[in-house]
């Protein structure tokens, strides 16, 4: 391979399907980009010029990869990997979302408008490069410049890193949220923590997780720019002093405190085709530059900076527990770190910009705190009005409950955040004296309206008085808040009489549903690629940013040549997968039989048991030679257990140990293959998702909040077969009952039917269900290791399970079975896959965010 000395466009790549075209557009950019250098001081003809410099210019992509090759990375042929070659294209595309980046800020303070900003603890952003390309409408152009190279974009895609700066859905969720705020040029900035090390990536050693550091850092970040002069102190610890000030008036002061450095690392999030990047700031922690005096005059020079990396911990690794991570001291840190630094910063832009004076700041500020993680910016904006800015209580309070608003994403009880008072008072002293006055404020409004209810009083305190004296987090979030939503409409009216009923009671007008989404950016056009032409060949491509478009697509759901169109699409993805499955695996997965899908975090109450109870009735049924009615299936089960999850990891042995069992066995050959895919992450999602013909939505009903992955499978074309739980609701409205596998019972009967309880009944009654726990109990899958599964058939027949496995096992063995005659009857399989696409356009996190904007944010 040689390095061309020219410009690629002016040898153009043999591939190209029209060589001309190309080399006339790249002249016409040429000319085009030779634009005349504009004095500074006429502003407004360079930004109207500036707009119309096309930056897609094939030559100038070209250019900029060299120029980041030989130049910022110092590299020639001979260093022409992969890696210098990815670092250079990320350079490339970042330098392509430089100027709209600027621009974006400067609309943004020129219009005046009220900005978001979007708090979260997680972003699962996954891979950024692919999403540059496909925003910025570089394809053509990317590949073009690297045929030079002769490597293939695909090649050079592998290269980056998954930025796994999340769990599951709930960091997933902000990440579509971002495109989405980006694609509909609102002006919303995400704030994030950078952590050192993200979602640790999962081997499957002998059956077992094994988990390893990701160290997604370690070969530097392309896209992320470090803004060292926006570095914000962070205290911890010390001590309040109260005084009065030269006014008379009665202050707080915070002394005596541990700080922290928070420097921001800013990420583009460009819009899908529309100029507008916005941005995700991250923050890093780092020590100060203060050495403990003591120590450095004892001499301990060396026991002084290593102190430092207390600071620096904080920012080391995200906490991999998805729905529950319970009293961490450094998780704490950790939540303040991030909302500290945030409100800081989002203060002084208003400071410079609007001078100390705070009567218009919540008319222009909102602050979205997805789940309870950063609430204590509730009580830290109260202290930064009081005691930085020298605002009174009921000013500051009026402030803060205008500007925060609240998303709920768990009804799992234990997932509700609470600190303990005794640590929270040694870390965040000033912080409790302000939540502290807070709630005796809001018990003294809960009295006057409902007086003598004590009873009352200690189910809404903000401290749980019971045991050990905690902080109910996600109290302070709905009394700091004027809003409090849901993620879909069963989760938040399960909300309104659960969890937080003495709240709606109070203030029913906080409550609202805002049903999530995903972005069909990601998700469908870039994931999807063959079915995004399929589509567009039909209805244009107006769907890309108006997804209710895909309803266009109904017509066709019964045409017979579309349909082949549409099947031989979902082959496709399916070999795809099938590589994927086999490059990790080594199971070698049939396409023409059903893929059968469940990808997700694993937690019993998602329930991957009760598919793998089905996953050993097809197989027992396959020993036995009853395969009437059945259909070949590919059954593939994939996602992480938190590391001290020891339920969530035994399931996991036991997917292995089944899927060991059924591929070597000749019988199951042409019925059945089971695969667990280890370390499922986005960029996996990406193929998985169009590949799958069934979605396994199968959570025990009433404890999904909503779920993103059902949505994504259903914009691919797949048919879910799910509970009445969480958004399977809402998409079962939208597609239709009749294209959509329901089973089980629902989040009314689950409480009704846990009162009298008796899965071993159930068992009893039932000879398939019998001889399924037979081959469990009987350790057929774990003849080398007697025992490990004790836990797992003990927990299906405790009366006390929460999650109910036993309960719908019947009701989904059932339904699967018309799941694979309907897979047999290939027509109207098809009908319902199309079907299931055109109705999903209601799931575009477009419409979530235009929700948001609408009823919460109300951004002009
Ligand atoms: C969408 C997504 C999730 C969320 O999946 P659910 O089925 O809604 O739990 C989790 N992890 C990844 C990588 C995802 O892409």
């Amino acid at each position: 391979m040689r390095l061309s000395e020219k410009n690629v466009c002016l040898s153009p790549a043999p591939n190209l399907s029209n060589p001309v075209t190309v080399l006339q557009s790249c002249w016409q950019q040429r000319i085009s980009r030779r634009k005349p250098i504009v004095s500074k001081t006429n502003k407004s003809s360079f930004k109207s010029k500036a707009l119309k410099v096309n930056h897609s210019s094939c030559d100038s992509i070209s250019d900029d990869l060299k120029r980041h090759f030989e130049l910022t990375l110092g590299r020639d042929e001979v260093d022409a990997s992969h890696y210098y070659l990815y670092n250079a294209l990320a350079l490339t595309l970042r330098d392509h979302q430089i100027r709209g980046w600027r621009e974006t800020r400067n609309r943004y303070r020129d219009m005046d408008q009220k900005r978001v900003a979007y708090l979260s603890l997680e972003f699962l952003m996954g891979r950024a490069i692919n999403n540059a390309i496909l925003n910025l409408d570089l394809d053509a152009e990317t590949r073009a410049a690297l045929q030079d190279y002769a490597v293939s974009l695909e090649s050079l895609v592998d290269e980056e890193m998954d930025a796994g700066l999340g769990n599951g859905g709930l960091g997933r969720l902000a990440a579509c949220f971002l495109d989405s705020c980006a694609s509909l040029a609102l002006p919303v900035t995400g704030y994030g923590i950078r952590y050192e090390y993200g979602m640790f990536h999962q081997r499957i050693e002998e059956g077992y997780q094994v988990e390893a550091p990701d160290n997604w850092l370690r070969k530097g970040n392309p896209w992320e720019i470090e803004s060292p002069e926006n570095t914000f102190r962070v205290k911890f610890y010390g001590r309040t002093n109260y005084y009065t000030d030269e006014t008379g008036q009665m202050r707080a002061s915070w002394l005596d405190t541990s700080d922290v450095m928070a420097v921001p690392y800013d990420m583009p999030v460009p819009g899908y085709r529309n100029d507008t990047v916005n941005t995700l700031r991250l923050w890093k922690s780092e020590a100060t530059d203060e050495f403990n005096l003591d120590e450095f005059n004892a001499g301990s020079y060396v026991d002084a900076v290593a102190a430092k990396n207390l600071a620096e911990q904080i920012t080391m690794v995200l906490y991999p527990n998805d729905s529950s991570e319970n009293g961490k001291q450094l998780r704490l840190r950790q939540q303040y770190f991030l909302s500290s630094a945030s409100l800081q910063d989002i203060l002084q832009h208003w400071v410079r910009h609007k001078g100390e004076k705070f009567t218009s700041f919540a008319e222009k500020n909102v602050f979205q705190l997805n789940d309870t993680h950063p609430t204590i910016a509730v009580a830290e904006l109260m202290r930064l009005l009081m005691d930085d800015h020298g605002l009174q209580w009921d000013e500051a309070w009026s402030i803060t409950t205008n500007t925060m608003a609240y998303t709920n994403h768990t009804l799992l009880p234990e997932a509700l955040e609470t600190w303990s008072v005794r640590m929270f008072a040694s870390m965040l002293p000033r912080l409790l004296d302000i939540i502290y006055e807070i709630n005796a404020r809001f018990l003294a409004e809960v009295s006057s309206r409902y007086p003598d209810d004590n009873e009352r009083l200690r189910r809404m305190s903000i401290i749980d008085e019971e045991g050990e004296p905690r902080i109910r987090m996600a109290y302070l979030a709905i009394i700091g808040s004027f809003s409090v939503n849901g993620v879909a409409a069963l989760h938040t009216d399960l909300l309104k009489v659960g969890l937080f009923a003495d709240f709606y009671e109070f203030w029913p007008e906080k409550f609202n549903n805002k049903t999530n989404g995903v972005t069909p950016r990601r998700w469908l056009h870039h994931s999807n690629p063959g079915l995004r032409d399929l589509i567009s060949s039909k209805i244009g491509e107006e769907w890309v940013t108006n997804l209710d478009q895909l309803a266009l697509l109904k017509p066709f759901a019964t045409d017979k040549e579309f349909q082949k169109q549409w099947h031989n699409v979902k082959l496709d993805n399916k070999r795809r997968l099938a590589e994927l499955v086999k490059a990790t695996t080594s199971v070698s997965f049939d396409t023409t039989m059903l893929f059968d899908v469940q990808v997700k975090r694993i937690h019993e109450y998602k329930r991957q048991l009760l598919n793998v109870l089905h996953v050993i009735h097809l197989y027992d049924r396959i020993c036995r030679g009853d395969t009437s009615g059945m259909v070949p299936r590919a059954v593939l089960i994939g996602g992480k257990a938190a590391p001290g999850y020891a339920m969530a990891k035994t399931i996991i042995k036991l997917v292995n140990s089944v899927a060991e069992v059924v591929n070597s066995n000749p019988k199951c050959e042409k019925w059945l293959k089971v695969a667990f895919i280890p370390d499922y992450k986005v960029s996996f999602m990406e193929v998985i998702a169009p590949a799958a013909d069934l979605s396994e939505q199968i959570s025990t009903a009433g404890k999904e909040a909503s779920g993103t992955g059902n949505m994504k499978f259903m914009m691919n074309g797949a048919c879910t077969i799910g509970t009445l739980d969480g958004a399977n609701i809402e998409i079962r409205e939208a597609v239709g009952a009749e294209n959509f596998f329901l089973f089980g019972l629902d989040s009314t009967q689950v409480e009704e039917a846990r009162l009298s309880y008796d899965p071993n009944a159930l068992i009893d009654a039932d000879s398939d269900f019998k001889r399924v726990m037979n081959l469990i109990e009987s350790g057929h899958f774990n003849q080398s290791e007697p025992g490990i599964f004790d836990s797992v058939s003990a927990s299906i027949r405790s009366r006390y399970d929460a999650w109910m496995t036993a309960a719908d096992f019947r009701g989904f063995v059932n339904t699967q079975k018309s799941v694979a005659e309907t897979y047999k009857a290939r027509e109207r399989w098809l009908e319902m896959s199309i079907l299931n696409t055109s109705c999903s356009g209601r799931f575009s996190s477009d419409r979530t965010i235009r929700n948001y904007n609408d009823e919460i944010w109300k951004v002009q």
